[in-house]
Formats: C-alpha cells, structure tokens, sequence
C-alpha cells in the first residue's frame, strides 16, 4: 500500500511554488521529481517502458492567481491551496504513479505550461511532435454524480472567445438620419445570434448543447455623436465534430479558442473504468465535464483522451481551493493500476 505521507508532502511542497505568473519554479521542481526534462518554453516531460502503445499522464503546471496570499495548509484531511485541486495534486499522483509504475508499454508523463490562460503548452507540444496513443488528462472527476467518489469524464465541451464588430456612420446626435448607429446595427447581429439554434449531440445517453453568451458591449465617441462603432465579447461553447458558426456583423475575431473533446476509444474507458472499480471498490460513472482542458488539443491531434482527477467540481479557482486526501490517494492507485496494467 502506498504511504499517503509523501503524496500530501510533494503536493504542499508544489503546491507552495507560485505558478500562475512564472512556471519556471515549479518546472525545475516536478522535472527533478520525474527525472525529466524541460523544454524550451517550460513543459515537462519524462517517459519508461516500451512498447508498441504510448500512454500518457497529462498534467498543467500553472495555476489562477490566488485570491489572498498564498497559505498552504492540511486541515480535516484537506490540502488547502492555490492549485491543491486545479491541479497540483493530481499532478503529484500522477508524478509518483509514474515514478513507481512498471508498464508494458511506453508510459509517458507530461506536464504542460499556460493551460490556464492561452494553452500555450499543450500547443507547443503537439506542434512539436509530442503525439502519445492514450491521453489521461489529471483534471477533476470527483463528486460530480456520487459524493466523495470518482467519475471517469468522456467529453467536455470547447471554449471559445469572440469579438464582433459593428460599423455605422458618425453625425450630429440631434439629427442621427444623417449617420448610420453602429448600435443599432449590433442590435439585429444579438437578434440573428439569438435566432441561431446550438448544435446538440448525444454522447453516451447525455446530452451535450452548445451554447453562447454575450459578456461585454461597448461603443466610443461623445455622447452627443451617432456612435461609428460597437463591440460585443461572446463566450461560445462548442461540442465536438459540429460547427457553430455565428459569423454575423463587420468584423468577427477569435481571441481564443480550446477545443471541446470525446473519448472514442472504448477499451480505454473501460480500462479506466475498471482500475477505479479495483482500486476504490465503486463504480464510477460516465460524465461530461462543463469546462474545456487540454485534452481537446490531444484528441484534435489523434489522441485517445480521458478524464480523470481528485478535484471536485466546487474547487478549481475558488477563494479557498482544497483538495481531499482520501480522492487523491485513490487517483493515485487508479493511476498507477492504469499504468501496470492497461
Ligand atoms: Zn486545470
């Protein structure tokens, strides 16, 4: 059995090293961990074993800022922390799963830079080659359909941000005739936006629904003038292999895309599947997660993706992130049982 001790000290200690501006720190500190290597713009990575299939541990080094000072501390059986959940003690798990584990296959650890923010890492890694067969992604599958327990995730939906543009024609606001108002015209992009129907999917009897929402508009000029120009910022999430185009209005720019994900691999779900039901004596079940990870990039790139994590969904990013020790020991022997035996 394996001394809960050492995960709960590696995750404080990570935990500790502020990653949210810089990764570099903790970079240096899961490398020496994994006896890896660090590439050009700071991902992780360290492989053993051999064989015909590569599986991988997928991992991010870098957290959300925290909401107060950086406090690390354990309390009713809680790592509390900025990046405890999201997603420094899986992280670990998966760290110390790879350290013991003796596979059949090529067994890769992989622990990417920027998740939060452009994605830059996963990016990096895929344009550079970096092309595993399996892909277990460390994000949070606790406590979504039963409490305190894990569920394997086999989709999430994309993230994307998008501005679009309207433009008018300026004039005197006394006599707006003259002019055309770029607000106006934003006006009927909202009502054709609106009027367009998600794209929806079923997978594994869920239903995953596309969607959008508009988070900001703005216009400039003096109050006094017929506005030349309006913008809005839309969120728009997206689900595999179905387009949502809203291309409406003057201008439309993709400030950020993450891919959504599907697992299609079903002998890699069951493999998960079972390895919770050895380790943990439940069954988990089948969920789709709300937010975008790395793992859309993977799966875009022929990646067979899956989700698998300690978090619960109530943790990442919030004032008083934690984790439960009990969830991360238990992802720790799936992980490694994964590992020995898929
Ligand atoms: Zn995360």
């Amino acid at each position: 059995m394996f001394e809960s001790n050492e995960l709960v000290k590696k995750t404080k200690e990570l935990v500790k090293i502020p990653s949210w501006e810089d990764e570099k720190e903790a970079s240096k500190y899961v490398c020496d961990l994994v006896d890896g290597e660090i590439d050009e713009i700071g991902n992780v990575f360290a492989s053993k074993g051999e064989g015909e299939k590569e599986i991988a541990f997928i991992s991010h080094l870098d957290t959300v800022p925290p909401s107060n000072e950086l406090e690390v501390y354990t309390e009713n059986s809680r790592i509390f922390g900025r990046g405890a959940a999201d997603m420094k003690g899986s992280l670990i798990a998966m760290a110390l799963a790879f350290n013991k584990a003796s596979p059949n296959q090529k067994l890769t650890f992989a622990s990417f830079v920027g998740e939060e923010t452009d994605a830059r890492g996963v990016k990096h890694a895929v344009k550079n080659g970096f092309s595993p067969d399996y892909s277990i992604i460390g994000e949070g599958t606790a406590n979504y359909s039963q409490k305190d327990k894990l569920d394997v995730c086999v989709a999430h939906r994309g993230r994307k941000e998008v501005e679009i543009e309207t433009k008018g024609v300026s004039s005197h606001a006394s006599q707006p005739e003259f002019g055309e108002n770029a607000i106006l015209e934003m006006f009927d992009v909202i009502k054709k936006i609106q009027n367009t129907e998600p794209p929806k999917e079923e997978v594994f009897g869920e239903e995953m629904k596309a969607g959008s929402c508009i988070t900001q508009i703005e216009s400039e000029g003096a109050t006094n003038v017929v506005p030349d120009k309006c913008q809005i910022t839309m969120d728009v999430r997206t689900i595999p292999n179905k387009n949502y185009d809203l291309e409406f209005g003057d201008k439309h720019r993709i400030v950020t895309d993450v891919l959504p994900m599907k697992t299609k691999n079903e002998e890699l779900i069951k493999a998960l599947e079972r390895s919770v039901e050895k380790e943990t004596g439940y069954s988990p079940n089948r969920i789709i997660k709300p937010q975008a990870t790395d793992a859309g990039f993977l799966a875009e790139n022929g990646s067979d993706t899956i989700i698998l994590g300690p978090s619960e969904p109530t943790e990442p990013h919030s004032n008083n992130e934690s984790v439960s020790i009990d969830i991360l020991e238990d992802t720790y022997n799936v992980f490694l049982d994964l590992a020995n035996n898929f």
